[in-house]
């Protein structure tokens, strides 16, 4: 496959009217929007990320949802990504049009235009993202105050779950989907910003009890989180024991939800949407506690998450 063919995979139809020019030149031109800009970048590799035996189009809808799932967090809107891919020699062209296929899926879904990138040979298939957005109200994870009440959205387990199964090669098609193809909570995180006129928040994508750790560190605060409270993905309990499923909920990863910190009478009124679930609080203490029925855990001094370096 020469590159002129990965670039003619790359193009579709515009979506924004903020794309001026996309693909075919030096560089892309946008409009910028009203407001603020918001930009991320998230590589994945081979083997470290993703297996040459999953799906390719959910290695391509994955690739541009992590990057959805952090401009979700910052309350931002996603415009245009650009796509940075390293293919090795002897990868099939089948793998680059089924990538192609989940990645514009994803840009459909979301109203996101692929504005450009660039495509080399590389031994190490690696694809690196950097997603665009705006935002007339960026949310970040400081400002936070004791007393502000934890909510998440979704649920959690299921990302780590999934993939346990898969490497077992057990059927668990609905897990598996969550470890294969996240929906970044973009909709949660408007109407979080539209409930609290204070609100810190973040994503869960490597583990709720990490996320929970930097919320706490970056606000100098603690935590108490009651355990019985965190909504865990149902199937679960058909493939481990408790043990098991508590690891995957706070260590597994990928969930891709989100972890926001508000004023109680702000979170009072998603009360009644199951897409959000209140966990805990944050405290003046430094404590970060999770206090489960059969067990009392603190997550100081351990670390959670996976961390490259
Ligand atoms: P340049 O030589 O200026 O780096 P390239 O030949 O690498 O340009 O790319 C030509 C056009 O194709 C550019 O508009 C670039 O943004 C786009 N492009 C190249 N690779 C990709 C890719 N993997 N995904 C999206 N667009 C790409
Ligand atoms: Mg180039």
């Amino acid at each position: 496959m020469h590159e002129a063919d990965v670039i003619r995979l790359a193009q579709s139809a515009r979506l924004r009217p903020e794309l001026l020019l996309g693909i075919g030149d030096d560089a892309a031109i946008l409009q910028p929007p009203a407001g603020k800009l918001v930009w991320t970048v998230d590589t994945l590799v081979e083997n470290t990320h993703f297996l040459r035996a999953m799906p390719a189009d959910a290695v391509g809808w994955k690739s541009l949802a992590v990057n959805l799932s952090d401009l979700a967090a910052m309350h931002a809107e996603p415009l245009a990504a650009l796509l940075s891919l390293s293919l090795p020699p002897n990868l099939p062209e089948s793998w680059t049009q089924d990538f192609f296929r989940g990645f514009h899926a994803a840009c459909a879904h979301y109203r996101v235009d692929l504005a450009g990138g660039d495509t080399v040979r590389s031994q190490e298939l690696q694809i690196s993202v950097s997603l665009l957005g705006s935002s007339d109200r960026p949310i970040d994870r400081f400002g936070a105050r004791a007393g502000d009440v934890l909510v998440v959205t979704g649920c959690f387990g299921g990302a780590a779950a999934g993939l346990a199964c898969w490497q077992r090669g057990l059927q668990a098609p609905g897990l598996l989907e969550r470890h294969l193809r996240p929906r970044p909570r973009l909709a949660e995180a408007r109407l979080l910003a539209q409930v609290a006129s204070r609100l810190a928040m973040l994503d869960t994508s490597d583990g709720l009890a990490r996320s929970l750790q930097l919320l706490c560190q970056a606000n100098r605060l603690g935590c108490e989180i009651d355990g019985e409270r965190i909504p865990i993905q149902p199937e679960l309990a058909d493939w481990a024991d408790s043990h098991q499923q508590r690891q995957w909920v706070l260590d597994g990863g990928e969930d891709y939800e989100l972890l926001a910190a508000l004023p109680a009478e702000a979170a009072a009124q998603l009360a009644d949407d199951p897409r959000f679930s209140v966990i805990g609080r944050l405290t003046s203490a430094p404590c970060q506690q999770i206090i489960f029925a059969d067990q009392q855990l603190s997550l100081e001094g351990q670390n959670w998450g996976f961390q490259h370096f």
